[in-house]
């Protein structure tokens, strides 16, 4: 397992496909504005004209594009990866995706003997950037033993969760608990700021104890200190939680809170804020100016 073909050079696949090629896979790259390749072909990867292109004769497709539409179009499209890559590959999508998209690439790819394995992370840029993200994997356990040099070189925490589809349904779990988590900070400083108490203040006094917390400490934070540039893009915070209600509405799971914070990030990306990073919730609270 030496060639890897690598989709999607955003903020996550740029710093991952820098690890492959470090750890010396052979690395093809693709994304779609060319540009974001060129630091990446400087240090060695060959450069791909689509999809389909950077699939063909590899050992491995990796793609963390944006959304399940562009997980769509660059699997199932016309110069996309299925209808070129060989059979006995390894396609892997790693982007925040449906669950129900996942399931139907295994299908599909199992129909032309290609195994196919959703493996979406979190870990958010830091864990990119040092390789020590989580990796939820959905798919078959051979599959997942097979990929291990291939996670390994990109993170840390590797759990095969189950089958196909299950390592979406497992991001969208981590989703709903962030959502909740950050909208409780986001309060919190809400309640400092009407008490008129001192916010820096408040965050010395309460960050450190049981209310600490990544989405306190290592997210809100850059907010308090007005950086609102993304980690985590607010538009894409939106997709995974509009999935996780979609889902789970179909598999009967209650879920209030999510529901709340969905309609708080959407009212954001209504008013231009969708490119900014989740600590951006801040500015729907009061807490931070628009
Ligand atoms: P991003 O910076 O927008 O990166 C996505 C990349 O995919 C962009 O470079 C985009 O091209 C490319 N792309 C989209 N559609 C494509 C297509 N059809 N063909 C080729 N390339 C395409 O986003 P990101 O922050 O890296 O996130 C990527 C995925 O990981 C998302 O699903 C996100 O929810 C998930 N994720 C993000 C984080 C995080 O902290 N950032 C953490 C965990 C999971 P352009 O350059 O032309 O836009």
């Amino acid at each position: 397992m030496k060639k890897i073909g690598f989709i999607g050079l955003g903020i996550m696949g740029a710093a991952m496909a820098g690890h492959l090629l470090d750890a010396g896979f052979d690395v093809s790259v693709y994304n779609r504005t060319k540009s974001k390749a060129d630091d990446l072909v400087s240090r060695g990867a060959k450069w791909c004209g689509s999809p389909g292109a950077c699939a063909e004769g590899q050992d491995v497709v990796i793609t963390i594009v944006g959304y399940p539409k562009d997980v769509e179009q660059v699997y199932f499209g016309e110069d996309g990866i299925l209808a070129r890559a060989w059979a006995g590959a390894y396609v892997v999508d790693m982007t925040t995706s449906s669950p129900i998209l996942a399931e139907r690439i295994y299908a599909a790819a199992k129909e032309k003997g290609i195994f196919a394995v959703d493996a979406p992370v979190t870990g958010g840029d830091t864990g990119a950037r040092n390789a020590t993200l989580s990796i939820l994997v959905g798919g078959d356990a051979e599959a997942f033993e097979a990929l291990q040099p291939v996670f390994l070189a990109m993170g840390k925490n590797i759990v095969h969760v189950g089958a196909a589809g299950a390592g979406q349904k497992t991001k969208a779990c981590n989703q709903i608990a962030i959502a909740g988590a950050l909208a409780g900070v986001c309060e919190a400083f809400a309640y400092a700021k009407a008490s008129g108490l001192d916010i820096g203040k408040v965050y010395e006094a309460i960050s450190q104890g049981a209310a600490g917390s990544f989405q306190m400490n290592g997210v809100a934070k850059k907010g308090l200190d007005g950086d609102f540039r993304p980690g985590f893009m607010l538009k894409h915070f939106g997709k995974d939680l509009a999935i996780a209600t979609e889902t789970g509405t179909a598999y009967g799971a209650a879920l209030p809170v999510l529901g709340m914070v969905l309609h708080e990030v959407r009212k954001m990306e209504h008013g231009g804020k969708g490119n900014e990073g989740t600590q951006a919730l801040l500015k729907y609270y009061g807490v931070a100016e628009p």
